[in-house]
């Protein structure tokens, strides 16, 4: 099979403890650089990693001719600019989510990989889970009846190696409502395959993050087909564990522990008939998201989340820090 040669841009926790492993995995699946914006770390990284090549400068990385496709895991507010070069350079992109800090620049991300030709993949890893993809398949065949409403429990603790940029700086998108409710969001959309139309949110400064950015929120969404969703998003949470329910006219589907990086948890579907366990494989999330990102770049199939996902979620989370600042109920725009 023909390689994919990755560079990576941003040497970040992400890419060290999930997606160089994820890359590594496929047939052809080859890193051959990382980009930092200091050079001992980029070096540093490379050598801890096994990566050929180390560089301190976004042109250097892509200009040297052995990298097909880029990882972009920078912190948020950096997205934008690094995407739009690798797109101008003909590289496939897969970049962090949030894909950028407003709509519109997301949409131009969109755009500009579609005019070169290039994929674009948003890497929300959650729709890969097992359990999110048995439950979009039970309510599509109709197992629960009509779905009526959604919960969401993703409140956990942000480990101390985490405990940076996402708490006080709100220039790189800091902040757990652009960190988890965006996830949330593309989760949502993915189950239960409808799209955001309204949200009310309050947000929370617990006493973690500073520098006027949430630590934890609720937020309700209205979606098209009338559904309602609520999340409940935490960096302060030790101990509630995570979960994921959709409750339909004729039945309930209950995840348990699968708003998570790894393959577990369960999901229960609750009938008029008793209780039944769905089966699910043990993937990894990234795995399979790397997966179809590089049958997406051979030409087959899309990219488990594209850009156009990216946007979504984006425009979900910003809707919901909107409300919550202001108190209102905000629209999400349909991104076309
Ligand atoms: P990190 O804080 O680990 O990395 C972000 C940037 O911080 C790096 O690009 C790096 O800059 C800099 N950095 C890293 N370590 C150090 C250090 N020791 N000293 C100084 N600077 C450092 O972030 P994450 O990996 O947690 O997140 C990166 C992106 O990935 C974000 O967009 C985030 O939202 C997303 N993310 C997505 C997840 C998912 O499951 N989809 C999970 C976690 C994060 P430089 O490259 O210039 O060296």
């Amino acid at each position: 099979m023909k390689p994919v040669r990755w560079g990576l841009i941003g040497a970040s926790t992400i890419a060290r403890e999930h997606v160089i492993d994820a890359i590594r995995r496929q047939p052809g699946g080859e890193v051959v650089a990382v980009m930092s914006s200091d050079p001992a770390r980029a070096r540093d990284y490379a050598a801890a990693n096994g990566i050929p090549r180390a560089c301190s400068d976004l042109a250097a990385l892509l200009g040297a001719g052995d990298v097909d496709a880029v990882y972009i895991s920078t912190t948020n507010e950096l997205h934008l600019a690094q995407a739009l070069a690798a797109a101008k350079a003909g590289k496939h992109v897969l970049c962090e989510k949030p894909l950028a800090l407003t709509v519109a620049d997301a949409l131009s991300m969109v755009e500009a990989c579609r005019k070169a030709g290039v994929v674009l993949g948003t890497n929300h890893h959650l729709r890969n889970a097992a359990s999110h993809r048995a439950m979009r398949e039970a309510i599509r065949s109709g197992r629960i009846g009509k779905p009526l409403a959604a919960r969401v429990f993703h409140a956990v603790f942000l480990p101390a190696h985490l405990q940076g940029w996402r708490l006080d700086r709100p220039d790189a998108g800091g902040g757990v409502i652009l960190d988890i409710t965006v996830h949330d969001a593309d989760t949502l959309r993915f189950v239960l395959d409808d799209d955001p139309v309204e949200v009310v949110a309050m947000a929370q400064s617990g006493g973690m993050a500073r520098a006027g950015l949430e630590d934890a929120a609720m937020v309700t969404i209205r979606f098209a087909a009338g559904t309602i969703a609520q999340t409940h998003d935490a960096f302060t949470v030790k101990h509630a564990g995570t979960g994921f329910e959709v409750h339909g006219s004729e039945g309930s589907l209950i995840a348990r522990d699968v708003m998570t990086q790894r393959p577990i948890g369960t999901v229960i579907l609750r009938t008029a008939a008793g209780e039944t366990p769905l089966p699910l494989d043990d993937e990894g999330l990234y795995v399979r998201a790397l997966r179809q990102f590089h049958a997406a770049v051979r030409g087959e199939g899309q990219p488990a989340a594209g850009g156009r996902d990216g946007v979504w979620s984006l425009a979900t989370a910003l809707a919901a820090l909107e409300s919550a600042k202001t108190g209102r109920a905000v629209r999400v725009a349909p991104v076309a």
